[in-house]
């Protein structure tokens, strides 16, 4: 099975270790995960965790934004 690295926080969720503190059993695919499951490290949703990349919260344009 496949770990998937938390795009903002690099956690890496390991499915044959599940999440047993979040209810996640080991040996949950990562696909299996409740939407209610959040990353463990940093608290972002399972949405935002999916959709992953290298992409901040801020996107590219909010930052043009900041700077002017
Ligand atoms: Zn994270």
């Amino acid at each position: 099975m496949k770990e998937y690295q938390c795009p903002l926080c690099g956690y890496s969720y390991d499915p044959a270790a599940g999440d047993p503190e979040n209810g996640v059993a080991p040996g949950t695919a990562f696909e299996n995960l409740p939407d209610s499951w959040y990353c463990p490290a940093c608290g972002i949703g399972l949405e935002q965790y999916k959709s992953g990349r290298k992409k901040s919260a801020f996107g590219a344009e909010s930052m043009a934004a900041i700077i002017g």
